[in-house]
């Protein structure tokens, strides 16, 4: 009798991983939209901006080089040019980085600018007749590997795929045109010290190139779980205090530039200790998930929750104004009061929990991260001082409401 996987055939193999189906692999590798990486890629493309930068101009060395030792050489000036137009690219791309001008588009914009300038660099010698330092280019053809290397550092499986696929095809595209337009084979090509054509060999850059593609793919797929447990709170699925810092620190820059307010909200569970003690621990963690669902379920997309430490949750919200944010937290303390927590390994019998919150807001309240969290944490103390489950705001210093 055939046993079930056999039947599944190779992909699925190649996808899945012990029990967990093919389908949520891909969704996991191939899926878009993963908060958690959002700010992992933003960050990533300001690096491999300014690496362009520098890169660039290492390379520019080469041509610069040959340019001063012999001016009148035709590929010499071609190649200084291109040099000189993928610096001012770079600088470029990097302004726009700093600016933040394209979004989430950048990621992908880029890394196809990338490639494609690659392709441009080698198409241009084809097209000033000269096939062999297109085809048989051992600098430029070089840095469509350092391209895809550079993708890894975006975080998204999709851009090394894209990119990949984009290198093979484009270099494909220019073999293709210049042996249409050359005689390849003659004996006055490649006669030089760049060697002979050979299709073998133009076959193997091509495969060079794709399995340079799988290996970022992978690289990236590995990094994206070591990232995801490094910056992840493994009870709660938010973040953890470490990538809270790191988030706020960037936060706090974008709100500067933009010269916008930003809330901090710091919120405790009440008497958790009491509700460990009656219910036990495992009761304990089920309501710390259930309390960062209730909190999930309330706030933006774009505002960072974490996990401060124990019973302890802070909250990030860009772009809020104090009114904003007091009125989200006393939503979310409503709603933590009246939701019915369940129990684990009972017979379907619940809990409920309260929760205290301080909210602290840049840049009435203080502009380095320090001065939020601890505005924040005081207000905080403040509400548990004032007989707890209520949110204490910097406008309102005295109590908002009360279940
Ligand atoms: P208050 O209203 O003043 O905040 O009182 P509290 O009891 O909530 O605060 P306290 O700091 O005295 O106790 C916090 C408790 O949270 C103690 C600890 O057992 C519990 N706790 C911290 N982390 C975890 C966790 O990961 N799982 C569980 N189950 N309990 C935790
Ligand atoms: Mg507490
Ligand atoms: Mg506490």
């Amino acid at each position: 009798m055939k046993r079930p996987d056999q039947s599944r055939g190779v992909i699925h193999k190649l996808l899945s991983s012990g029990s967990r189906p093919a389908k949520d692999r891909w969704q996991r590798v191939f899926g878009g939209g993963d908060p958690f990486f959002t700010h992992a890629g933003a960050s990533g493309e300001m690096l491999i901006a300014r690496i362009r930068v520098m890169l660039v101009l290492v390379v520019l060395c080469i041509p610069g080089y040959n340019y001063f030792r012999n001016p009148t050489a035709p590929e010499h000036l071609a190649g200084m040019m291109i040099g000189a137009w993928a610096l001012a690219l770079a600088l470029v791309v990097l302004i726009l980085v700093r600016k933040q001008v394209l979004g989430a588009w950048i990621g992908l914009a880029s890394s196809m600018m990338d490639v494609t300038l690659v392709s441009a660099a080698l198409a241009t010698f084809l097209f000033l007749d000269m096939p062999h330092l297109s085809l048989h280019n051992f600098v430029v053809f070089e840095a469509y590997f350092l391209a895809l290397i550079a993708t890894c550092l975006r975080y998204d499986v999709k851009l090394c795929v894209i990119a990949g696929s984009l290198a093979i095809l484009e270099y494909a595209g220019i073999l293709l045109v210049a042996d249409a337009r050359f005689n390849l084979q003659a004996a006055s090509f490649g006669a030089g010290r760049l060697g002979l054509f050979d299709w073998h060999i133009q076959l193997g850059r091509l495969l060079m190139l794709a399995a340079a593609t799988g290996l970022a793919a992978v690289v990236v797929d590995k990094s994206r779980a070591l990232r995801r447990l490094s910056t992840i709170d493994r009870l709660t699925g938010v973040l953890n205090r470490g990538s809270f810092d790191e988030r706020l620190n960037a936060e706090l820059s974008r709100a500067r530039r933009q010269d916008e307010s930003l809330a901090i909200v710091m919120m405790d569970v009440d008497h958790f200790k009491k509700f460990n003690d009656d219910l036990g621990h495992a009761a304990g963690d089920a309501a710390l998930r259930s309390v960062t669902r209730v909190i999930t379920s309330e706030i933006r997309r774009s505002d960072i929750l974490a996990r401060y430490g124990g019973e302890e949750f802070v909250l990030i919200m860009p772009s809020t104004s104090c009114e904003q944010a007091i009125r989200k937290v006393e939503a979310i303390r409503e709603k933590l009061a009246r939701h019915n927590i369940p129990l684990p390994r009972t017979d379907g019998l619940t809990a409920r929990l309260t929760m205290s919150a301080g909210v602290s807001i840049f840049p009435d309240d203080g502009v380095t991260a320090d001065e939020l969290v601890d505005g924040a944490d005081e207000r905080l103390f403040e509400a548990k001082n004032m007989g707890r489950n209520r949110v204490v705001g910097p406008a309102v210093r005295s109590r908002l409401r009360t279940a």
